[in-house]
């Protein structure tokens, strides 16, 4: 039987956002390669072999999945919420462009997931019922003055902005950086959410002004969201209108 690989995301946390597509991918799989706690998150028959690695190493697990469907393994490769958002799924292709030329004949597939942003969304109502974007604050694959860019460009577009890797032990200062050059742009009271652990049974929400946030309040398990101009609150909930003329 020939060898195929397939990247799966696990959505945020919950069993119940992992999609039944990604489910059965898992199980048709003899081989799971991924970052541990991401694997840990999986259930693994006895059959299947696991591949658990550190999470900086991310082309070289690329590497080791590609070797393995070559070999004619069946390999499911697993990342966190959406396996193409900020994770796994590039890097195999990365791999496969910088790689054994046969690798592009390669039978590979992507299943979709349920990203963080959209689990910590549905936490607080709609923050992301207008335009917006995604922007990843870690600075171990781009330099910090392409995040600021970035960042200034969707303020300057009043996009809401939803910041992916806010903050790491490596890394403490740079959301606080982040809300400094947003607070040159954007008006005191917008909204920010800190939505730690979305789509799992901790989940904790913290509703605040971009005046007022105060970044010690992000980890790793954060997903932080800055509201548009027309983000408001209604009772406990964040919404953004979908009309630009504001609601209602
Ligand atoms: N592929 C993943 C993202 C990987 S980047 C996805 O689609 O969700 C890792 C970052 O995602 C974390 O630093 C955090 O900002 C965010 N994240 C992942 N899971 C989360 C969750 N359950 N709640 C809040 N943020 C989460």
């Amino acid at each position: 039987m020939s060898g195929s690989l397939v990247v799966v995301g696990t959505g945020p946390g919950k069993a119940e956002l992992m999609t039944p597509a990604s489910q059965a991918a898992l199980a048709r799989a003899t081989d799971l390669v991924g970052y541990g706690p991401y694997l840990d998150r999986v259930p693994v028959r006895s059959d299947q072999c696991r591949h658990a690695s550190d999470n900086r190493v991310e082309l070289d697990r690329a590497r080791l999945a590609l070797s393995l469907a070559s070999a004619g393994r069946q390999v499911a490769v697993v990342s966190g919420g959406d396996p193409g958002v900020f994770a796994m799924a590039a890097a195999i292709f990365e791999a496969v462009e910088s790689g054994d030329p046969a690798w592009r004949g390669l039978d590979i597939r992507v299943e979709p997931g349920v990203t963080a942003m959209l689990a910590a969304a549905a936490e607080v109502g709609a923050p992301l019922g207008g335009d917006f974007c995604a922007i990843s604050l870690s600075d171990n694959l781009k330099a910090w003055t392409t995040v600021e860019r970035r960042l200034k460009a969707a303020a300057e577009a009043d996009f809401v902005i939803a910041l992916y890797n806010p903050a790491s032990k490596a890394r403490p200062h740079q959301l606080g950086q982040a809300f400094e050059l947003l607070r040159t742009v954007k008006a005191a009271a917008t909204p920010v959410l800190f939505v730690r652990a979305a789509g799992t049974a901790e989940a904790e929400v913290i509703t605040t002004t971009l005046g007022a946030a105060d970044p010690s309040r992000a980890d790793m398990r954060t997903l932080v969201i800055i509201g548009a101009s027309t983000t408001r609150q209604v009772g406990r909930w964040v919404y953004t209108p979908r009309s630009e003329r504001g609601a209602p």
